[in-house]
Formats: C-alpha cells, structure tokens, sequence
C-alpha cells in the first residue's frame, strides 16, 4: 500500500448530481440545475420558461440566457448573476462546472459537471441540427450523459427543416391574395424560421406579432441577421395579402386571426410529424420544424459522448432508455417533473405557450 497517496474512491455518479423535486442538485457543488423552484444556487442550461425560472439566489448562464430571462421576469429576477461563456470553467464548491452550445435556441447550453475522474453531462434541451440562429451542438465525452427525450421515439423523424421552408413558399406562392399565419414558440423557433426563410432567399417584410418582437430584437442585438422585420399592428389588413407572420401558436387560432385576409395557418413544430397532432390544431399547413433533437439525433448523440451511462429526463424516457439498455449501457428515468411546457415539448395545445 502506498503510504503518500491517500486512497480517493472514485465517485458515483449520483454522488455528484441527483434528482429531487426542485430538480438535478449537485450537492458537492451547491447548486441545482435548471430548478423548478427557488432555490440558493442555480446554474441554467437555456432561457424557456420551464427551465429559466425566476426566484433565485445566485443564477450561472451564458450572457444570452441571463438577458433572456431579464428581458421575461425583468431586472430582479435573481439575487445576482453571474455570465459564463462556452468553453469556460468554473469551481463551485468540490466540482467545475463548464458549459458547451447545446444548438437547441441562442446562448443554450449542456453543462459538464466534474467531480475527481468523473464527468456528467447535462445535456438540457438539445438539437444536433443546424440551425443558423444559434452556435451548433457540440459532442462532450463523458462517464454519464443527462438527455431530453423529447421525441424519444423511433416515429420521430425531424427530416431536413429547409424542405419545410419549400413547402411554406409554395403555399405564398399558390396563395398570393391570402396571408400566411405561422404559429412558432416566441423564443427560438420563430427567429429560426424566420432565420431559414432568409437563407432559402425569401426577403420580402416578415411580419411579426407583438408577443415575439423584444425577443426577435433581442436575437438581432446579438449578431443574428433577420431582414426587414414588421409588425402586424397598425398595419391595414389589405397589405397582410400575400406576406407571411409569425406569431406564438395560441394566437393562430383566435379572434387576432380576423385582421389577416383570408389566413392559412401553419404552425412550425416537431409534433407537425403527427398528423393527428396538426388536425386537431386546425393546422392546414404543418411544418416539421423542431428545436429537438429527433430518435436518430438522440441516439447518434449519446453514442458520440462515448458515456457508458444514460441518464433520461423529460419526454418519451420508456424507449430510450430500452434503446441504451439493449447496447449495453447503463440507463434509467429521472422522472423529473416541471419541464416541457414551453417550446416543442409542450404537449396539450391548451397551455401552448406563456407569452401569447
Ligand atoms: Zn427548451
């Protein structure tokens, strides 16, 4: 026995991080990840509602999360704050915390925990596609590996979101005298779409509803590019012949509907895969556009981060997890609950979206 060299266990993973009901707490680090209620410390993965909440002591995030969250809850929505960029690493209490681009919305983050030898990724939302909006998804190698499983199924395939485009830009074009109406969560799919009608060439105004404007002005603050931007309000219903809008998905199907001639309505979501889904919506154009990784994403992803363990947060856990088990890994639920009530993850069209 070597005298000189004190004996350290390795740790347990859920020595390190471990789920309790206001979310994944890293005890030896004092803090909690994305917590549902107020909590000391918190370290936040990406700005949506379900996971950037307001009522905490201290709050780590990137720059953009931290100016998202002051922009919803206003400037006293945390004690203090504290701005982290990808790649930069920070102690907190006996683990370093570092955080690389999750590619899911602007400023979105997977945090790396660690602990002596041991590495666990959270993961939060993410998404392994392009998306010109946001920096791309980066792979971090890892023992443990924290995933969303949001279209944990093998039915969800996201296909390319340019195709989608395509589809909405025939539609104007098939349809010159009728205005097209997008539904789109206000945070990060509707400057994505917007974002994606650009590239494919389209530089005709894009009208916006007034829900989405300070976060649309914000993603242009930060160096993201979307054109000539309008508002629908004061603007004559006549002139909306032809253009398109995008608006939060709970306003595509009320009484603001009435100021758009003869509006088709769309609606720019992973669940659009489901046709059930876009019937029961009223949804007359369904474009398959997530901020999620889909079945082959999520699966892809947890292969490359070479973890031997998988931990599965919300969604559809059952066949991920099934998924993993079945490759040797080690699997399991974290049956958290209070996430995915905002953006693509929101399940009842009743309580789409908080901003509308
Ligand atoms: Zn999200």
């Amino acid at each position: 026995m070597n005298l000189t060299q004190p004996y350290i266990p390795k740790m347990r993973p859920q020595d390190i991080l471990m789920p309790v009901p206001a979310g994944l707490c890293c005890k030896p680090g004092g803090f909690h990840i994305d917590p549902v209620r107020p909590v000391e410390r918190a370290v936040i993965t990406h700005g949506h509602s379900d996971h950037a909440r307001p009522g905490h002591g201290a709050v780590l995030a990137t720059r953009e999360t931290l100016d998202m969250m002051r922009l919803r809850y206003g400037d006293n929505f945390a004690h203090s704050t504290q701005a982290i960029a990808y790649g930069e690493e920070i102690r907190l209490g006996d683990v370093t915390v570092r955080f690389h681009p999750a590619g899911h919305v602007l400023g979105s983050a997977q945090i790396a925990v660690s602990c002596k030898d041991t590495c666990i990724v959270a993961s939060g939302d993410y998404k392994d596609a392009r998306d010109p909006t946001c920096a791309p998804f980066e792979v971090v190698r890892c023992d443990v590996f924290i995933t969303e499983a949001t279209f944990g199924l093998p039915v969800f395939r996201h296909g390319n979101a340019a195709d989608e485009i395509k589809k909405l830009l025939a539609s104007v074009a098939l349809f010159p005298e009728r205005a097209h109406l997008v539904g789109a969560y206000s945070l990060g799919k509707a400057q994505r779409v917007i974002a994606l009608l650009r590239l494919a060439g389209y530089d005709a105004p894009i009208y916006l509803h007034g829900a989405m404007e300070k976060i649309t002005r914000y993603y242009e603050s930060r160096g993201v590019a979307l054109g000539d931007l309008r508002m629908v309000k004061g603007t004559k219903k006549a002139d909306l012949a032809g253009t398109i809008t995008l608006a939060p998905p709970s306003a595509t199907s009320d009484v603001w509907t009435r100021r758009f001639p003869d509006p088709v309505t769309a609606f720019a979501s992973g669940w659009m895969r489901v046709r059930a889904r876009a019937r029961q919506r009223g949804v007359e154009l369904p474009l398959v556009i997530s901020d999620h990784a889909d079945w082959d994403g999520l699966t892809a992803t947890i292969n490359a981060t070479g973890a031997g363990e998988v931990w599965v947060t919300h969604g559809q856990e059952d066949a991920l997890v099934h998924w993993c088990t079945a490759r040797g890994l080690t699997a399991r639920p974290l049956d958290l609950v209070g996430y995915g009530d905002e953006d693509d993850s929101d399940a009842a069209p009743a309580d789409e979206d908080a901003e509308a």
